[in-house]
């Protein structure tokens, strides 16, 4: 029997929900987390036909990228789509779980590093990194040094400096013992607690300025051989399966450094181009802000839901890893609300 917080868990150890943007809603917005899992569908978007959908799976839980529940909601008469969504989510007992920002905020397990692995970037990085990560201190006497330094190694610190602490008077009492140092992500912070209380040793904390190269927006990477802008994007269409590319006058140049940012990224092109990107991938852009690559970069605009499209595989891989006791489904329904003609 698994329980719907047990899934929650899973996927934010991978997406920790403090990772989402301050104008996000992550996390579960409706349902019980202590509810036994009985099959799960996962979607990009949440609309009528997707609840219809699991409620025909017999899915009691869904796992969305995008927020049903974002800007607030005030009644719940079902004069509109959202509204009619969580009226049928509650009424049906299906929780409904949101993992946005948080997942496009962590690389190599998240919606951009996704892409990027699509389309084969090479020595990726994080295009806009976070800055806040802790730095901790922990002084714990000599006997207990390789348990506290196996539990510790285990959080995958980004740093860790051991030292011995001597006393300066051997004669007076006091045992020698060590200090470690090292640098977490904030979300690590709890887990570093708990070992110190588990040793009943002390620990400090701080927040520092640095940087970890896998927690921020976007990512920047290489392509394994450059090629002709007109190549690219041909490559990038079929590689994103996506009917239209937006872009920017081509500029004469070959493409060898790629800037990403899926969904809505018009925010980080300046990034992009103080990064020495050749093109800038991304989807919404506006009319005004293809202006601004000023024939610094090409900006290839593929679409939002195109952009995130395979975050959906990314989500099944995740749980269908962890996870066997219950019927795992990706949504047939195509969300995007988008048409081309
Ligand atoms: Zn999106």
């Amino acid at each position: 029997m698994t329980k719907v917080s047990e899934v929650i868990e899973v996927l934010e150890l991978i997406a920790p929900t403090e990772y989402q943007e301050s104008y996000d809603n992550s996390g579960l917005l409706i349902g019980n987390p202590h509810a036994e899992v009985k099959g799960a569908l996962i979607t990009l978007d949440v609309t009528e036909e997707v609840i219809e959908e699991a409620l025909e799976l017999e899915c009691n839980l869904i796992v969305a990228h995008h927020p049903l529940i974002f800007k607030g909601l005030k009644r719940l008469s079902g004069n509109h789509w959202v509204q009619r969504c969580t009226r049928s989510a509650i009424k049906n007992e299906l929780a409904i779980y949101a993992i946005h920002t948080n997942l496009d905020n962590v690389l190599g397990s998240g919606v951009n590093g996704k892409i990027a692995d699509q389309i084969g970037l090479k020595g990726t990085s994080v295009l806009v990194p976070k800055s806040g990560l802790l730095s901790f201190e922990i002084v714990a006497p000599a006997l207990l040094r390789n348990d506290v330094l196996a539990a510790i190694a285990a959080l995958e610190p980004m740093e860790l400096i051991e030292s011995d602490i001597r006393p300066a008077l051997p004669a007076s009492g006091a045992k020698p013992g060590f200090k470690i140092e090292g640098v977490i992500r904030p979300h690590k912070k709890n887990a570093v607690g708990k070992i110190a209380q588990q040793y009943n040793l002390k620990v400090f904390f701080n927040k520092t300025d640095g940087y970890h190269p896998h927690w921020g927006s976007g990512v920047l990477g290489e392509l394994e051989l450059p090629m002709p802008e007109r190549s690219f994007l041909e490559f990038l269409k079929e590689k994103m399966n996506t009917q239209i590319i937006r872009h920017t006058a081509l500029m004469g140049k070959s493409v060898s450094r790629v800037a990403v940012c899926g969904g809505s990224g018009s925010t980080f092109l300046g990034a992009s181009i103080a990064a020495g990107a050749d093109v800038y991938i991304s989807g919404d852009f506006k009319y005004h802000d293809f202006f601004e690559a000023d024939d610094q970069i090409v900006i290839a605009d593929i679409g939002h839901y195109e952009s995130e499209q395979f975050t959906s595989e990314l989500l099944f891989d995740i749980i269908s890893k962890n996870f066997s006791t219950f019927a795992l489904h990706c949504t047939k329904v195509n969300t995007n609300p988008i048409n081309y003609f």
